[in-house]
């Protein structure tokens, strides 16, 4: 089995000491809500909630799945009492805006809340998950009468959210989709078509599933420019609040899936189903990209949360499982073999885990953090520095999070040996689980390519420039700083590495548009790397500070890791300048029949 214990203690290194959060939110309105002890209640009650109630949900969804009985989807055993465990006690609507019903909350602090719920269950939290983006996207498009109505209950979990963009002829290309709403003379639409994948199009959790469609209108133009957006609810709403009819829709099958078994796929037959607009004609994709940006970060998250529960149980197998001597001397003299920890070649892999995870959760906080200032900061500037950032760490938390996860999660299960791959551990659950995330809300190549080709040059190249100004300024900063040599001297190499990729994308783009398309990986890849490379820098800053008289062994932990992947990691940047520079023409002259 695998085990799973809430990292309480690194979040609240993350939080507290790291980003200094409390003080950021001092400055939100509301956010002064948010002291240390609500922070770390909400992280022991979260914990408390995950591992005893939802994480035993997990391994069930698995070997049940779901199932579609009659019309209507079932999901596995357990999943509707943990569902509604969420939404008692309020877990639902942490951040979602009083007047809704929600806490109100930073964002940043149900960000850690869902790490645990994605490690505990990963199908299980995708309902919630997206159920979070559908309100994101009718709070900020939505008309005040459509948000009134629907806004309480996705606050309160009573009624779900799911996104409705996928065809089969249509997936990474959404203009070519051919769903089509008909206006039906009272001010709503009649949606006709079928959508494929949709995650959580029918699920028996709630009384009612509220779907984003996307739709052309009669007078559509071609291409992305003529995609409108619908909200389309199983049931009618009637005027008092309560259910009608239901609508005529229906969910035709479900996927049988590779992993996230306990997360309905479904194939949704749209037939003249009634529907409203959200937002304005034709501007439905600008729209769901309010709810896509969510789930994105989301997304990159669920790698995070399946690393975690991977590394843990790996880490714990490896300091019981006995298997051949240390090559430095025996170390348990009184067991006929040692652990299989002292091995270098399994450390190395329980520190790849530990090393990425960390960096991982520190990184998405910092994110987050700019999440909330983006959305509340008083000060314009400051709205739009942050703003900045989260556009430009988008697709490289949506990409190298699930990248890195999903090779985590892949050498966990190497640690456990040929028992790895047996499913009664768990371990293969993890790999097949999160090797979803690389593909679902746009296959990892497409971020790529959002970065390198599109958030590079934004405002003329203002997003990259402000985040490689904080990380000069941060080395700049430390530089003298004896003690942190062995952190700052390979970030300062490394930083300047990213600046060179950078300068050297400009100019190539110019030369060649394949130039952007075959640099756009390594390009993601370098830039994440140096992006936990700042994270273990500052975490060794702090740590350095504070590691005399700490008998926990927390601070030398950060600080030896924090070498880890300064040593063993960290020069992976060479190798990706080499190869993004390395140019197109290797990968483009093949003719396709050669392949
Ligand atoms: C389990 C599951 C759940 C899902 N849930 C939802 C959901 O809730 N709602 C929803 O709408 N959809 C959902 N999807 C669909 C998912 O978002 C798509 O599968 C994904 O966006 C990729 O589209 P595709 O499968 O059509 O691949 P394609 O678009 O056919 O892409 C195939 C490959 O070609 C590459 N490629 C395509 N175009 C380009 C390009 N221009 N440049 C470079 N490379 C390119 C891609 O990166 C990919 O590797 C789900 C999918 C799965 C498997």
């Amino acid at each position: 089995m695998a085990i799973y214990r809430a990292p309480i203690r690194d979040m609240q290194f993350v939080i507290h000491e790291l980003l200094d959060a409390q003080s950021c939110f001092a400055e939100l309105p509301g956010g002064e809500e948010a002291s240390a002890d609500i922070i770390d209640s909400i992280l022991e009650e979260g914990a408390k909630l995950c591992e005893s109630i939802v994480f035993p949900t997990n391994r069930t969804g698995d070997v049940e799945g779901c199932r579609l009985d009659d019309g209507q989807v079932r999901t596995p055993s357990g999943f509707k009492e943990a569902y509604e465990a969420l939404c008692t006690g309020g877990w639902m609507g942490l951040a979602c805006d009083p007047e809704y019903g929600g806490q109100g909350l930073p964002h940043t602090l149900s960000v850690f809340f869902e790490e645990m719920l994605q490690s505990s269950n990963m199908s299980l939290a995708l309902y919630p998950g997206l159920t979070r983006g559908a309100y994101v996207a009718i709070r900020a498009h939505g008309s005040d009468e459509m948000k009134r109505t629907y806004l309480p209950k996705l606050v309160d979990g009573s009624w779900t959210g799911v996104m409705c963009l996928t065809e089969s002829h249509a997936g990474t290309d959404l203009g070519m989709l051919r769903t089509r709403a008909v206006p039906d003379g009272d001010g709503s639409y009649r949606v006709s078509g079928t959508k494929i994948f949709i995650s959580g199009g029918d699920q028996d959790l709630t009384e009612n599933i509220v779907h984003l469609v996307l739709a052309r209108l009669p007078d559509a133009p071609e291409g992305v420019k003529g995609i409108s957006m619908f909200l389309v609810p199983k049931y009618l709403v009637n005027a008092d609040g309560s259910l009608g009819e239901r609508n005529t829709f229906s969910c035709g099958s479900i996927e049988h899936k590779m992993g996230i078994k306990g997360a309905s796929t479904c194939v949704m037959n749209y037939e003249n189903a009634v529907g409203y607009l959200i937002g304005e004609p034709h501007k439905g994709l600008q729209a769901m990209f309010s709810m896509m940006n969510h789930e994105r970060l989301m997304v990159g998250q669920e790698g995070l949360s399946q690393a975690e529960v991977a590394y843990q149980s790996a880490a714990d197998y490896a300091r019981e499982r006995i298997q051949g001597r240390a090559l430095s001397g025996v170390k348990s003299p009184d067991q006929p073999a040692d652990p299989i920890i002292v091995h270098p070649d399994v450390r190395r892999m329980l520190l790849t885990g530990k090393a990425c995870n960390e960096a991982a959760r520190a990184l998405l906080g910092w994110v987050s953090l700019q999440v909330d200032i983006a959305e509340r900061h008083p000060d314009a500037g400051m709205r739009e520095h942050a703003e900045d950032l989260v556009a430009l760490f988008t697709p490289v938390i949506k990409a190298y999070f699930t990248d890195y996860g999903n090779e985590v999660c892949n050498l966990s299960m190497q640690v456990f040996g040929g028992h790895g791959y047996i499913s009664e551990w768990g371990m293969e659950q993890l790999v097949r689980d999160s090797r979803v995330a690389q593909i679902y809300e746009g296959a990892n190549g497409i971020h790529a390519l959002d970065l390198a080709g599109r958030k590079l040059s934004m405002h003329e190249g203002r997003l990259i420039k402000r985040y490689l100004k904080i990380l000069e300024d941060f080395v700049a900063e430390h530089r003298q700083d004896k003690k942190l040599d062995e952190f700052i001297a390979p970030l300062s190499g490394a930083v300047a590495a990213l600046e060179d990729a950078t300068r050297w994308l400009a100019k190539a783009r110019m030369e060649d548009p394949d130039e952007i398309g075959a640099a756009s990986y390594d390009y993601l890849r370098l830039m994440a790397l140096v992006s936990f490379g700042y994270m273990w820098a500052r975490s060794a800053a702090i740590a350095t500070g504070k590691v005399e008289g700490d008998n926990t062994g927390f601070y030398q932990a950060k600080l030896t890791t924090a070498r880890f992947f300064m040593k063993r990691l960290l020069p992976q940047t060479t190798a990706l300048v080499a190869t993004l520079r390395a140019g197109s023409r290797s990968l483009m002259e093949l003719p396709a029949e050669s392949f």
